[in-house]
């Protein structure tokens, strides 16, 4: 375990900076390998997440892992994924403004702990807040953006795939792109 990154977690556990906490089973804080070189972040926990207390672990998840496992990666092994917000909207609405704002400064201190050298963003939230407010994310996934000697990278939420398949092979050759630039960045 990576130092710090325990307490964070149970001081998230226990935070009722916004609204959120007042309709979460639980909070969702993270999960993989914290000494992973690649964070995956999506926006903020489903139904499914928010009763087990996990990141993607519904069928958006179990259809992320899928994958990722086509490219050797998993939560198990070389990633770690987490989420912007750590508590479930309500309804899986967008996370507003002021939840955001409460609850960032967690997934800054995560990144800040595991340091990654690559971070993926699930979907147009994740890459607006972290890449490009104005990400466009049928146009710019799969492209590599470096911000604060990180590079970053946006691709399809597991969930809009399901919604939208025609965007599957697109988001595979995105984590084939990511393969591709771990393997030439020497990263396990
Ligand atoms: S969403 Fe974040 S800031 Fe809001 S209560 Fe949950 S952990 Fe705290």
């Amino acid at each position: 375990m990576i130092e710090g990154l325990e307490e964070l977690r149970l001081q998230a556990l226990g935070c009722r900076a916004c609204k959120l906490c007042q309709t979460r089973t639980n909070v969702v804080f993270g999960t993989g390998n914290p000494h992973a070189q690649v964070m995956l972040i999506g926006e903020g926990p489903g139904e499914t997440e928010d009763l087990q207390g996990e990141p993607f672990v519904g069928r958006g998840g179990k259809f992320l892992d899928k994958m990722l496992a086509h490219v050797d990666l998993s939560r198990e092994k070389n990633i770690y994924i987490a989420n912007m917000v750590k508590c479930r909207p309500p309804q899986n609405r967008d996370p507003e403004k002021d939840e955001v704002a409460a609850c960032i400064g967690y997934l800054y201190r995560q990144i800040g702990l595991i340091k990654p050298k690559i971070i993926v963003c699930l979907g147009r939230v994740a890459a607006c807040a972290l890449i490009d407010p104005s990400f466009k994310v049928t146009k710019q996934h799969g492209q590599f953006f470096e911000k604060n000697g990180i590079l970053m990278m946006g691709t399809m939420h597991p969930a809009a795939l399901l919604r939208n398949p025609m965007y599957k092979p697109a988001a595979l050759d995105d984590l084939v792109k990511l393969r591709e630039k771990m393997d030439q960045l020497g990263l396990a």
